[in-house]
């Protein structure tokens, strides 16, 4: 009943880090309740099966409740679980892969196949490579820089980050000073107008190259060299650019990118790997997870040296390149036209010649490949690592066709994963290992690679 006060035990946590329990049979979303809380909630939402409630008093606190290292981690939409231990928040992952194959999946057993328990981080601190932070005024005119508040565009001024990389904090006070010092305007979603939308910082953990972009509502930005002189005394000070976005849109970055200072782009490397990054590129965003991830991929793909391999949605050919040291060839298909681009760039800086790659929908390009024959219609190892959307079916039909020898499925998301593996299941693979591997500390974003081996038929 809405407005009522009930007894809950948190029995479980939602994707956005909200505690769920029961009461009469009904499901009840808790935001700020942590798995182990018997609470006294408020009903404030009522739906057909489900309700929602506001945490009013903790009766009995949970074991794994921790207070958060960010004093603004209760408001600000990134990290969604600071206030779980992080033991619990890997564990959490780790059970969230295993319901979602058991329900979804209908595998029996998963547990005797999963690797546990998931890979977590020594420090799950100062993780991020990337940073992009709103800039705006507040009511009174002053500037805020920081984050955007949970399921909204209300901006939290924000000194510190703790899961955004040290130097993050040193680099948004000198662009703060610069606004205000030279008056310069800060963009306005409601009407369009203003200058600086977003700082774009990103970090080459390894070289330690910085990269400072501002996103700007114009093509200039006035008094840059007082900003340019102030940014270069830090150090690892690599690029400065702005990047153009004149649109009224919810995407942070526009197609233009002009350099200021320095060049166009850092370096860092995962593994022995050399990638350049441009601010429009994707890159992972934590990249010593990454590299375990990428890792335990190499070990599921098992190669000797004499394989084919298809890297599906390759995005700039991370994967692809990892695994080209040690395949015979490679194939990589993405659709992102410029993600290809930075693939081959990055595939020629490296000197990796067997690497092969392809714009398109991969559940297109694929088919077309097979159904012609030749080159690339054959696959002794596949790769994939789709969107949350998980593998399109035409893909996994052909997929099933080309009949490689085992499936590396790399996943951000553990139901469309279930449901993939699931129809492998049907049609002649098995599901045989699963490591969880936290990419993303903090938030409730599970990430995992399985590995399905074909059947002897
Ligand atoms: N494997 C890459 C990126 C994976 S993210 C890495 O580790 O860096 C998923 C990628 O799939 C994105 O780059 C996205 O642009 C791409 N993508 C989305 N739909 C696609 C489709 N239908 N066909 C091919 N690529 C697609």
């Amino acid at each position: 009943v809405k407005n009522e006060d009930y007894q809950v035990l948190i029995e479980d946590m939602g994707n956005d880090g909200e505690g769920i329990g029961h009461v009469q049979g009904m499901t009840v979303f808790v935001k700020d309740a942590v798995v182990g809380d018997l609470a006294e909630v408020k009903i404030v939402k009522v739906k057909k099966n489900i309700a929602y409630g506001r945490l009013m008093k903790l009766i009995t606190p949970s074991p794994y409740r921790v207070e958060p290292v960010c004093d603004k981690a209760k408001r600000c939409g990134g990290c969604t679980m600071q206030q779980v231990s992080y033991e619990q928040q890997l564990e959490y992952k780790w059970n969230k892969v295993k319901n979602c194959l058991q329900r979804i999946g209908k595998m029996e057993n998963v547990e005797a196949i999963m690797e546990k328990p998931a890979y977590g981080m020594n420090n799950p601190f100062h993780y991020r490579n990337k940073a992009q932070f709103p800039v705006g005024r507040d009511k009174n005119g002053n500037v805020v820089i920081g984050f955007y508040a949970g399921r909204s565009h209300d901006i939290i001024d924000t000194e510190s980050c703790a899961i955004g990389a040290p130097v993050n904090d040193k680099i948004v006070a000198i662009v703060r000073s610069f606004i205000e010092d030279n008056h310069i305007s800060t963009y306005d979603e409601e009407t369009g107008r203003g200058l600086v939308r977003h700082i774009l910082i990103r970090v080459g953990f390894t070289t330690k190259e910085i990269m400072v972009c501002l996103v700007t509502n114009g093509n200039k930005l006035p008094h840059s060299e007082i900003l340019i002189d102030e940014l270069v005394k830090i150090d690892g000070m690599t690029s400065i650019c702005l990047n153009v976005n004149m649109e009224n849109t919810n995407r942070i970055l526009g197609d233009k990118c002009i350099t200021l200072w320095g060049q166009p782009y850092i370096t860092d490397y995962i593994g022995d790997i050399k990638y350049q990054i441009s601010p429009l590129s994707f890159y992972q965003v934590n990249p010593v997870q990454t590299n375990v991830l990428y890792n335990k991929a190499l070990e599921y793909a098992d190669l000797s040296g004499d394989e084919t391999v298809w890297d599906m949605y390759c995005g700039i050919g991370t994967i692809s390149l990892f695994l080209a040291q040690k395949a015979k060839k490679v194939y990589g298909v993405e659709i992102v036209p410029q993600a290809i681009d930075d693939a081959r760039h990055n595939a020629e800086i490296n000197g990796i010649t067997n690497a092969e790659f392809f714009v398109g929908k991969a559940e297109e390009v694929v088919p077309d490949i097979y159904k012609k024959g030749g080159d690339g219609s054959h696959a002794d190892i596949v790769v994939v690592d789709p969107p949350r959307k998980g593998c399109d079916q035409v893909l996994l039909d052909t997929l099933v066709h080309m009949a490689p020898e085992r499936i590396v499925y790399v996943s951000c998301d553990p139901a469309t994963l279930a449901r993939d593996v699931k129809i492998l299941q049907e049609k002649g693979y098995e599901a045989k290992k699963v490591a969880v591997v936290d990419q993303f500390c903090h938030s409730g974003h599970v990430e995992c690679v399985t590995l399905l081996q074909r059947k002897n038929t």
